[in-house]
Order: structure tokens, then C-alpha cells, then sequence
């Protein structure tokens, strides 16, 4: 039988639509999730909105609607969000659904029956923002030590869970399971502070009721926290007579939380379920924050990213992996989006996406589109070999510790190494000099090597291999997309047709206008541009003069070459008739400058000349734009330089 893998993130507070933060830990979970089905294991993987408390309370009530209302429509946006980005959730879990509401209350009478909750008043102060009580003693400067906002001073007869009957207990559980808190600096962390003493906790609310009513004693709610962590194992069936899920799924879990509430997780979870006789979780991973210009992100502070609004511009796997590289182990990562486009347009459009297309436009160009029989394999290909071993390993074992940016970095390794092969091999030259064997080795090396890469990325960036299987004509053999099969390289079948398609990941800036853009400062923040089918009709009419007025020429590239200092411009010479001009095109990514030369591009003549990279470009050459793919506009038969286009 499969060995199960439970897998959950944080159930998310429905006070306001997520951010990018949420994003990043349901994407670990999601891509943890992935990885675990591919290698064979049972699989659930829960996330959800954790909807009660006094916060939800007086929002509803400021848009005057039911706190009902509101979160109904709060968690809709989370529901749209993770289809957007890929998450294959099993179930979402509500805190307001009937089953929780069992659950949370079958926990707390259990736990009164046992004697572990008890009756009496609550001195001390509350956080809202956070819903976390504090004893005068924890506060720093006065203030809530996790958010430093200010808290509310409260005094309310208040039911109480023993948690420091369960102090030495705990010690001992997280002695005995070294690997139960995840890094290691977060565990020490959370020993100290049970070390430092276990105050009883307090569990329930009087000053409003928007929440699980105690049993039997309905004018008190239980505190969102204790609800709200309960959640882990009522969505399992738990405490009812449907408990299947349960059995085969607990303690098997992980779960993956922000590293602000690391404590709740650690400390007041196990020792609720050490209480309630059932095990504690097998592992809590606390990741970092994902900061944003002005620290951590915060309403108040206005430095919210939406998700959405990147996964339109971007894609959900470009979100995905920024999300997943950026955020080194167990520490912090920083999100601007100019680093976004840069990692985009860095490792996706240029390492991963090139090593695609110019394999695949190979495979087309030297050996009619069909994977060739590769001969045999010489002191290159066994190098390729190692490095695509080595990293299979790394990225496993990378992802069992759910460091997602290691695991990343190992499968860099192979698309580096890849794309230092062809530069080696240089196939252009095994086709010139006629070395049909070689030629073949190669090109069938690095459609192997495509195949592994789509197989390992395949948790990180699910939108991926739907669309590499065909580019590989490999839709129809699933047994060469499982993760089994990349341990045995060299399994790519000779024979299968290639299709090369748009690219994987079109160039974030500019490709698509290759156009002599005003000049802009080298510091400006490139602007994207969202793909967009312009329809026909959208455009004004012009009249004929108006057309008239452009003047329009075939012109003759006599020399190229990249303007230094960017890779997206190329400075072409061109020949007009008698006349020279110096245009600046930003095709370089599609064209090499030495295929441009000789050939004839239609040229824009009377464009306003622009300053570029201190080039002045006089004139724009013309080209074709699908928003992903680019091609010249050139002249169907070969015709005087400098001839008008009427
Ligand atoms: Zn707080």
C-alpha cells in the first residue's frame, strides 16, 4: 500500500483578499503535494479560510453586511486564486462548515471532561490583529512582540486550557523528534520559549460571538486559534464515526506555515493533541517572509502585491517559480518586480526557454523533425549523463527538506550544462562538415536532457509539460513523463516527431515591439506589456494620404551586431539606395546578427530619429508580433535597395 503524505498550509483569515505571501506558502505546499504523487505516495494536501473571530466580526459589520456574507465572499477570491496558480488542494476546508464545528467542539469536551480546561477570569492583554493574548510580561515596549502593534487591555471570565501541565511533555516529545521543527533555528527558538515557562491559555471569547460557541455554555466562543488549528485533523473525519481518513493520514503530516506563527503550531497544537491523546504532527516546517519594498507586507502600509494581478501578466508558472527560487531556505526573500522580470527573463526565457527552442529548431533543421538514433556516446555525453544524475539526486533530496530554491538551483545545473553541450558539440558545424553519426548523438542527448527537465520541473511549474509533451511528441507515452523514468537516461524513443512550438517563455521585455522606442534612462523599470489580441476592428481608419505619409523602403542589412550592455538590441547597418542608416532593432534575442546580413527588411525611413544606448537609431525596421513570436518583414523576391513600398 502507498505510504501516505499529508500535507497542509495555513487555513487563511478571510479579512481581506491574499497576497503574494499567501501565495508563497500554498505554492510550497502545492509543489511538495505534486512531487509526492509523482513518486508514488498517497497524497492529501488541505488548505482553507480559518472564518471566525472578533476582526471578521467588525469588518462585516463596517461593510454591513453578515459576518457570513462576508467571508462567503472572501473565500471566493481564495478559491479563484488557487485555481489560477495551479492548486491541486484535495480539500478546502472552511472553519464555519458543520464538520469543523463538530470537531472544535468534541475536542474542548473532551478536554474539560478530562479536567485539562477550566473556568475563570482573564486579566491580560489581546492582540486583535493577530488574535493573540499576551501576559503583561511578554509585551514588548508595550506592544504586541509578533506584530508590534498595539494591544487591548482585556478582563473577561474566560475558559482555560492547562498548557503548562503539558511543558515536560513537550520538551521531551521535541527532544525525541529532532526533525519535527523545521529549520533547526526555529527549534531552538521554540525551546527556549517553552523553557522560559507555559502559561495556562485562554480559549474563549465573551465580547463577541462571532465564532464556535462553547458546549453548554453559549454565551463564551472558543478563541479562533484554538478553532481555527483544530482544523488539521477535523477535515480528516476526526472525532466522528467516518474516521478513515484520519487513521491513514495522521501523524503522516507536514505542515507548512509562515514563521510568525511557528509558536502556534509547535507548541499550542501538539500539546492540544498530546492532551486529547492523539499524536502530535510529524513536521512543521516554518518558511521566511517574503519582504517587499518597505519590510513585511501590510495593508496599512500599502505595499500589498496582488497574485492575480502577476499570474495575468506573467503566468502562474513564472509566479511559481519566482516564488519557489527567491526564497532561500528558511530565510527571508525579497520581491520587487523588477527582480521578477529579471529571474524571468534570465533563467526562464533565456537559459530554460533557449535550451528548448534552439534544441528543438535542430532536431527540425538537421534531422527533419524525427529524434535521431544516436550513435555512440562519447566522453561529452557521459558528462551530460553525470550532471543530469547528480542533480536528480540533489533535487530529491532537496525537496524531501522542502528547500524549493535548492532543489531549483540543482536543476539549473542540468539546463547550464545543457546549454554549455550545444555550444561544445556545436551542432551547425557536425551538419556542415557532414557528421551525420555525431550530429545525431547529439541532438538526441539533448532532447533526453528536455525530457528529464520536464519531469523535474513538472511539480514546480504544472503548466509546463502539457505544453512540452507535444513540442516532444511524447503526449502519448506517460510512462516517459513519471519521475521513475528519468533514472533511466537514455529512455527517449528514436522516431518521435518534434513540433516545435511559440516559445515556452517569450521575452518579458520589449521583444514584442521591436520598435525605436523613445530613449529611456538604463535605471527605468522595463514596462510589460500583457499579451493582447488586438482585433481588426479596434483600430481608427486612416486615409490613403495618411498612409501616404509614411515612407516605407526595402533596405539591405550590410552588417549587424549586439549594442553592449543589454541583450535585447542589435545596431544594423543598412543600405537604402545610395543613402546608409543606422537603425537600433530590439530582436536580438530572436535574431543572431550574423543571419541578418545580406538580407532585405522593410524599413519606416521618415521616423523621427531616437537616441538608444547613445546609438541614434534613423528609422525602424518592420517585423511581425504574435506577443510571443517575432519575424521580419522582408520582401518576396529580391528587389532594388532603397525601392519604396506603395
Ligand atoms: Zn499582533
Amino acid at each position: 500500500m502507498a505510504e501516505p503524505f499529508y500535507v497542509t498550509t495555513p487555513i487563511y483569515y478571510p479579512s481581506d483578499r491574499l497576497h503574494i505571501g499567501h501565495a508563497l506558502t500554498t505554492t510550497m505546499a502545492d509543489t511538495i503535494a505534486r512531487y509526492k504523487r509523482m513518486r508514488g505516495y498517497d497524497v492529501w494536501f488541505l488548505t482553507g479560510s480559518d472564518e471566525h473571530g472578533q476582526k471578521i466580526q467588525r469588518k462585516a459589520a463596517e461593510a454591513g453586511i453578515s459576518p457570513q456574507e462576508y467571508v462567503d465572499r472572501i473565500v471566493a477570491t481564495f478559491q479563484e486564486l488557487w485555481r489560477q496558480l495551479g492548486i491541486s488542494y484535495d480539500d478546502f476546508l472552511r472553519t464555519t462548515e458543520e464538520r469543523h464545528k463538530k470537531a472544535v467542539q468534541t475536542l474542548f469536551r473532551r478536554l474539560e471532561a478530562q479536567g485539562d480546561i477550566y473556568k475563570s477570569t482573564y486579566h491580560g492583554w489581546y492582540c486583535t490583529p493577530c488574535e493573540t493574548f499576551w501576559t503583561e510580561t511578554r509585551l514588548a515596549q508595550g506592544c504586541c512582540p509578533d506584530c508590534g502593534r498595539p494591544v487591548e487591555k482585556v478582563a473577561e471570565e474566560g475558559y482555560f486550557f492547562r498548557l503548562g501541565r503539558y511543558a515536560d511533555q513537550w520538551l521531551r516529545f521535541v527532544e525525541e523528534n529532532p526533525d519535527f521543527i523545521q529549520p533547526p533555528s526555529r527549534r531552538n527558538e521554540m525551546i527556549s520559549f517553552v523553557r522560559g515557562g507555559l502559561e495556562d491559555l485562554c480559549i474563549s471569547r465573551t465580547t463577541f460571538d462571532w465564532g464556535i460557541p462553547v458546549p453548554g455554555d453559549p454565551k463564551h466562543v472558543i478563541y479562533v486559534w484554538f478553532d481555527a488549528l483544530t482544523n488539521y485533523i477535523s477535515a480528516l473525519g476526526w472525532g466522528t464515526s467516518e474516521q478513515e481518513k484520519f487513521e491513514k493520514y495522521w501523524p503522516a503530516v507536514t505542515h507548512l506555515v509562515g514563521k510568525d506563527i511557528v509558536r502556534f503550531h509547535t507548541i499550542i497544537w501538539p500539546i492540544m493533541l498530546m492532551a486529547a491523546g492523539v499524536a502530535p504532527p510529524r513536521r512543521v516546517f516554518g518558511h521566511g517572509w517574503l519582504m517587499v519594498s518597505g519590510g513585511k507586507m501590510s495593508k496599512s502600509k500599502g505595499n500589498v502585491v496582488d497574485p492575480m494581478v502577476l499570474i495575468e501578466k506573467y503566468g502562474a508558472d513564472a509566479i511559481r517559480y519566482f516564488l519557489l527560487r527567491e526564497l532561500p531556505y528558511g530565510a527571508d526573500g525579497y520581491y520587487t518586480e523588477e527582480a521578477l522580470v529579471e529571474r524571468y527573463n534570465r533563467d526562464l526565457a533565456n537559459d530554460l526557454g533557449n535550451l528548448f527552442s534552439r534544441s528543438l529548431a535542430m532536431v527540425e533543421r538537421y534531422a527533419g523533425g524525427v529524434v535521431p538514433v544516436p550513435g555512440p556516446a562519447t566522453e561529452r555525453e557521459t558528462e551530460l549523463a553525470a550532471v543530469v544524475r547528480h542533480s536528480i539526486a540533489r533535487t530529491e533530496q532537496e525537496l524531501e527538506r522542502l528547500d524549493f530554491a535548492g532543489a531549483l538551483a540543482a536543476i539549473w545545473e542540468v539546463v547550464d550544462r545543457a546549454n554549455k553541450y550545444v555550444d561544445e558539440a556545436a551542432p551547425w558545424n557536425l551538419a556542415r562538415e557532414k557528421q551525420t553519426e555525431r550530429l545525431h548523438t547529439v541532438l538526441y542527448h539533448l532532447v533526453e536532457t528536455l525530457r528529464v527537465l520536464t519531469v523535474l520541473l513538472a511539480p514546480f511549474m504544472p503548466g509546463l509539460p502539457p505544453r512540452v509533451w507535444p513540442q516532444l511528441g511524447l503526449e502519448a507515452a506517460p510512462q516517459l513523463q513519471e519521475w521513475e523514468s528519468i533514472h533511466r537516461w537514455g529512455s527517449f524513443p528514436p522516431g518521435a516527431k518534434v513540433k516545435r512550438k511559440a516559445p515556452l517563455f517569450p521575452r518579458q521585455e520589449g521583444v514584442a515591439a521591436p520598435v525605436a522606442e523613445a530613449a529611456t534612462p538604463a535605471s527605468t523599470v522595463p514596462q510589460i506589456t500583457p499579451r493582447k489580441e488586438v482585433t481588426l476592428t479596434e483600430m481608427a481608419t486612416v486615409s490613403i494620404d495618411d498612409f501616404a505619409r509614411l515612407d516605407l523602403r526595402v533596405a539591405e542589412v550590410e552588417a549587424a551586431e549586439r549594442v553592449a550592455g543589454t541583450d535585447r538590441l542589435l545596431k544594423l547597418a543598412l543600405r537604402v539606395g545610395e543613402e546608409e542608416r543606422t537603425v537600433v532593432a530590439g530582436i536580438a534575442q530572436v535574431y543572431q546578427p550574423e543571419e541578418l546580413v545580406g538580407r532585405q527588411v522593410v524599413l519606416l525611413a521618415n521616423l523621427q530619429p531616437a537616441k538608444l544606448r547613445g546609438i541614434t537609431s534613423q528609422g525602424m525596421i518592420l517585423a511581425a508580433s504574435d506577443g510571443e513570436a517575432i519575424s521580419l518583414l522582408t520582401v518576396d523576391r529580391p528587389i532594388a535597395s532603397g525601392s519604396k513600398i506603395t
